[in-house]
């Protein structure tokens, strides 16, 4: 165990460019950490292969640098350390995911569904508006009833592993958001917890390596906000402690829409190409997050001991430039 010390972790995935956005996020995360004197992980999420970007990975972590953030332990590791650098990259643990993938299988608590993405959206009932962001279609529970054989499955071509919601309702505390609650049968629906061929879904890869590396606490986009039902079901039935959440509220265009390319160029690799220094950053990004009063430029050490989650805005921020 790591005694009462807190672990964090910045989850990139390869998929594309840092923006604004995603700084803000992994910056209060980093500082989170450091004021807490705890430790920090990289984690490298890449099992999304084909959204993965082979650049991507080097260029996340030069724009994390660049910004002043760091972290005690990551692939790029050199120094020993207590975790095995290999496994913060995800595509390095499938066996391990595979593994506890067996234990729900064997258990009964997935069952195997063969819809394909648009039969869901036929099929499904409206995206539902909670408090959570609008989701796609919600599983309408086609194959829940379904029983393959093992024979039938091997000769399925095509199928995915689904977790099966019990009814009622869950009820959990986010650090930011306060008290969350929903009814995730109804509200979320069954969710895909791998593919058949046994390649790992999101929400099942990051519970196991939240807590194989003994994670303490998540900070991470508030659209991530519904997927921590599905990840706390998944902790809860393999009676494993849940970290503590923390879900940031996004940064919006002017539009109301999340930060993208329509927006104009907000990858922090553009900016520094443009010769902004990373201060000016992290200063518009404290400025946002109320860390201080206006934006002027500040390091990112200059913030340690600033954050107060109760401070930080609950709703997005809109980006009106630099
Ligand atoms: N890899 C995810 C992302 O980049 C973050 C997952 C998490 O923090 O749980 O959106």
């Amino acid at each position: 165990m790591n005694g009462c010390r807190v672990v964090g972790r910045l989850a990139p995935s390869p998929t594309g460019a840092l923006h604004l956005g995603n700084a803000r996020t992994f910056l209060l995360a980093w500082l989170s950490i450091r004021q807490q004197h705890g430790k920090l992980l990289l984690r490298i999420e890449d099992i999304d292969s084909p959204r993965v970007k082979p650049w991507a990975l080097q260029a996340t972590i030069d724009d994390l640098r660049w910004l002043g953030i760091d972290w005690d332990e990551g692939p790029d590791s050199a120094a020993p350390t207590d975790i095995d650098p290999k496994s913060l990259i995800q595509s390095q643990r499938l066996p391990r995911y595979q593994a506890i993938l067996d234990e729900l299988i064997s258990q009964g608590r997935v069952f195997a569904c063969t819809c394909t993405r648009s039969e869901v959206a036929e099929a499904a009932s409206a995206p539902h508006e909670s408090s959570m962001r609008l989701e796609g279609p919600i599983y309408p529970g086609t194959c829940r009833e379904k029983h393959f054989s093992p024979q039938e499955l091997n000769q399925l071509q095509k199928f995915a592993w689904r977790w099966r919601f019990e009814e009622g309702q869950v009820v959990w505390h986010d650090g930011i958001h306060g008290p969350m609650c929903a009814r995730p049968a109804q509200q979320l629906g069954d969710f895909v917890v791998a593919r058949g061929d046994g390649v790992p879904a999101y929400q099942l890869a990051v519970v196991v390596d939240d807590h194989d590396q003994q994670v303490t606490e998540v900070v991470r986009g508030d659209d991530l906000l519904a997927s921590t039902y599905r990840q706390l079901a998944l902790s809860d039935f393999l009676h494993w402690p849940s970290p503590k959440y923390f879900h940031i509220p996004l940064i919006v265009g002017t539009d109301g829409r999340r930060l993208a390319k329509r927006h104009g160029d907000t990858r922090l690799g553009h900016f520094r190409e443009q010769g902004v220094a990373p201060e000016k950053i992290v200063g518009y990004l404290a400025w946002t997050a109320n860390l201080q009063p206006t934006p002027s430029p500040l390091c990112a050490q200059q913030l340690i001991g600033r954050l107060e989650w109760s401070k930080l805005p609950r709703g997005p921020t809109t980006f009106q430039g630099l």
